[in-house]
């Protein structure tokens, strides 16, 4: 971040979109890309279901994805068919559920049971019924609360409840997490959302991995979350790591190299790179 002070206060100065784009363009390549995807290419909205790419956003990705120097990545929490279903990049490496599960380019997944399933390929009975017995307690919620079945965890979404009575979703929120562990389930907090996991994703080590496996020099991330902050940090460090702000998660992460306003701003950086790169 780039910081100064005003009468001893430390103030970030944000640089603009176009010095980020100039930024980009002079890391080393091969260049690996990697993106979250909700609160990051695709606005956050009530629903998690009605989450969508804007279609010039994707067209940039298109265009990145197609470029012999680049490596594209989408790092996400959502499982393989939900990333499928807002955004099919069959050439892209793809790390779901927070980077448990990664898959290579080209590659359809295997490991990962629709979201909507109830026996998941490659679970063991006793880890179904595990994620199936946190996923019953989800269901009794009342409305407003939304429960999205992924193939090694569950998400118990608040958004629509906490628009109503943020009192009672912030109770929802902590309550899932001890329910999660009482089940051995990992809880992870994200942005009106309580993930409870079979094993805890990591990001950070996902991103690790696919910048060794596809032997990019240098690696650009952006994200928006806290489950994005040890991918934002590794790449800080490979290269550059921004933080996309949000009313919920306004404050960058330690050691990220700076942040953008919101997905408008990461949107207009995609298109300005995907004109130059
Ligand atoms: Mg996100």
């Amino acid at each position: 971040m780039s910081e100064t002070t005003v009468n001893g206060t430390p103030v970030n100065l944000p640089k603009p979109v176009s010095a980020w784009v100039d930024a980009v363009m002079a890391l080393p390549r091969p260049l690996l890309i990697a993106l979250d995807v909700d609160g990051t290419l695709a606005p956050i909205v009530p629903d998690p279901y009605a989450a969508t790419i804007p279609p010039d956003v994707r067209d940039a990705l298109g265009v990145i994805n197609a470029k012999d120097s680049v490596t594209l990545a989408l790092i996400t929490g959502r499982d393989a068919s939900a990333l499928q279903r807002i955004i099919d990049i069959p050439e892209a490496y793809r790390a779901v559920e927070h980077g448990a599960v990664l898959i290579e380019p080209g590659d359809t997944d295997s490991s990962s049971s629709p979201s909507s399933s109830s026996s998941g390929p490659g679970l063991t009975e006793e880890q179904q019924s595990r994620l199936d017995a946190f996923a019953a307690w989800a269901e009794t919620l009342p409305d407003g609360v939304r429960v999205e079945r992924k193939a090694r965890s569950v998400g118990v979404h608040v958004r629509v409840l906490a628009s109503d009575d943020p009192g009672e979703a912030q109770a929802i929120l902590e309550q899932a997490a001890q329910i999660a562990r009482s089940h051995n389930l990992t809880p992870r907090d994200g942005r009106s959302v309580c993930e409870a996991e079979l094993e805890p994703g990591d990001k950070g080590a996902a991103l690790a991995t696919i910048m060794q496996r596809s032997a990019a020099m240098s690696c650009f991330y952006a994200g928006d979350d806290v489950t994005d902050y040890p991918a934002i940090q590794f790449a800080a460090k490979s290269g550059i790591g921004l933080f996309v702000r949000s009313a919920e998660r306004p404050h960058p992460p330690e050691g990220a190299s700076g942040a953008l306003p919101g997905t408008d701003a990461l949107a207009e950086l995609l298109k300005k790179l995907s004109e130059r790169i």
